[in-house]
């Protein structure tokens, strides 16, 4: 039996985890689940799971959702704050966390999983972004085991050798004869729009991702393309390669989730139906195989697979994205601190879609860059980050 904490169980993956654990009631159980603002939705799973914690963020939330609790008659304690977080994330009684918290918050709790030595289903990207260096290095000295929950980048762990560490520290790809690692990416819904067209689109139509259901930062991510950007230095850290070894596919139907290419010639790819419990089952349950309740491919239906380069011009946010992997050090850290700030600005309908990737540019050309050596200067740089693209946007809004 597995003893589970879900960070961000109100979430998109959060619920789609949740779904794919209630299939198999004796191999997996609840610890504890996490959120943030759907209060009577973390009540209504504590009560279906009988989660033994839940955490929110802050008292006043807390004494709320006890409240819905005791009227649904279910003994869930409930803990709240940073400290909430570590502690149902790094428990004695946790074998397994899933970090599914969106953005930068979920960085501290994910890394307290990992110092506690935990199985960390990885599915906040943005924690390997900000800080993927001082990530890989914890998870190194714990023995943590860590696996990939992003779709593409868990096609790619399950096309590698099965002897290639994650953690080992030591530059496997080569060794493997791996050539190349191809990313996948649908598009978004924007595909083959130029950059006038997208300028004005709603977060409603850059929310309607044509494959994958999501939470609405990734979806305007999927849509800016940043998404690809992200899970491209997501990728550079995961399986120790530079960004050079990595070319990003576009491929309209979403069934290939990306592929491996070797020094013979050989492209191992993973396929199925976009469907996040794929992954989700195969890290639950890895190295072996479970029902993840999602229907299989039906290649006959699907007819066609397609693959596009990705149009740079028309999406600059994938572009960024490739310089601030190849500038290091805290360019990483501003990128993502710089989207987070003005995908929320644009979701609040502050600024159009098209300066979402204006924003990220001039953060990154105005501060400058250093080597993050610790913790608290990954976080200095986010705050610098998000300071300046907060202010930046309060500019060209006036
Ligand atoms: P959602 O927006 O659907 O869910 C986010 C979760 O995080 C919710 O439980 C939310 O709580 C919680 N949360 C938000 N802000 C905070 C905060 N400040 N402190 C604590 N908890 C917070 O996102 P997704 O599930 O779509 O994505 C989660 C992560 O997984 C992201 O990093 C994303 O990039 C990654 N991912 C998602 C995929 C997908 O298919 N959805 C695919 C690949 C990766 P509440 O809802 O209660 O406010
Ligand atoms: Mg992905």
């Amino acid at each position: 039996m597995q003893n589970i904490t879900i960070l961000g169980a109100t979430g998109s993956i959060g619920v789609s985890t949740l779904d794919v654990m209630g299939r198999h009631p004796d191999e997996y159980s609840v610890y504890a689940l996490t959120g943030n603002t759907q209060i009577e939705k973390l009540a209504k799973q504590c009560a279906q799971h009988g989660a033994q914690f839940a955490v929110v963020g802050d008292h006043l939330t807390a004494v709320r959702l006890e409240g819905l609790l005791r009227s649904l008659g279910c003994a869930t304690e409930v803990l709240f704050g940073r400290d909430g977080l570590a502690e149902v994330a790094s428990a004695d009684a946790v074998d397994t966390v899933m970090a599914a918290i969106v953005g930068a918050a979920g960085l501290l709790p994910t890394l307290a999983a990992v110092k506690a030595g935990k199985k960390i289903l990885l599915a906040n990207k943005e924690s390997l972004v900000m800080a993927g260096g001082l990530f890989m290095e914890a998870v190194r000295t714990s023995g943590s085991v860590l696996l990939p929950i992003d779709s593409e980048h868990n096609a790619i762990f399950q096309c590698l050798p099965h002897d290639y560490h994650l953690t080992n520290g030591v530059k496997q790809a080569d060794a493997a004869g791996i050539t190349k690692l191809l990313l996948s990416a649908s598009g978004g819904p924007f595909r083959g729009w130029s950059r006038e067209q997208m300028m004005t689109v709603t977060p409603d139509q850059a929310c309607a991702h044509p494959n994958w259901s999501m939470g609405r930062k990734i979806s305007v991510d999927s849509a800016t393309l940043m998404n690809k950007g992200l899970e491209l230095i997501e990728a550079c850290w995961l399986f120790d390669v530079g960004a050079e070894k990595i070319e990003v596919v576009i491929h309209p139907q979403s069934i290939v989730h990306s592929a491996v290419q070797y020094s013979d010639g050989s492209v191992l790819a993973q396929m199925g139906n976009p469907d996040m419990r794929t992954p989700i089952a195969h890290a639950l349950a890895w190295p072996k195989r479970i029902d993840a309740g999602v229907a299989y491919l039906d290649l006959f239906e699907i007819g066609q697979l397609n693959f596009e380069k990705p149009d740079l011009k028309a999406f600059p946010c994938l572009q960024l994205a490739y310089d601030a992997a190849a500038t290091g050090g805290s360019a990483p850290t501003f990128l993502n601190a710089a989207n987070e700030v003005a995908v929320q600005a644009y979701l609040d309908e502050r600024i159009a879609f098209g300066q979402i990737s204006q924003i990220v540019d001039e953060t990154l050309t105005r501060l400058s860059f250093t080597e993050p050596e610790s913790l608290d200067a990954v976080q200095g740089f986010d705050s610098e980050a998000r300071s300046f693209s907060a202010a930046y946007i309060t500019e060209i809004e006036s």
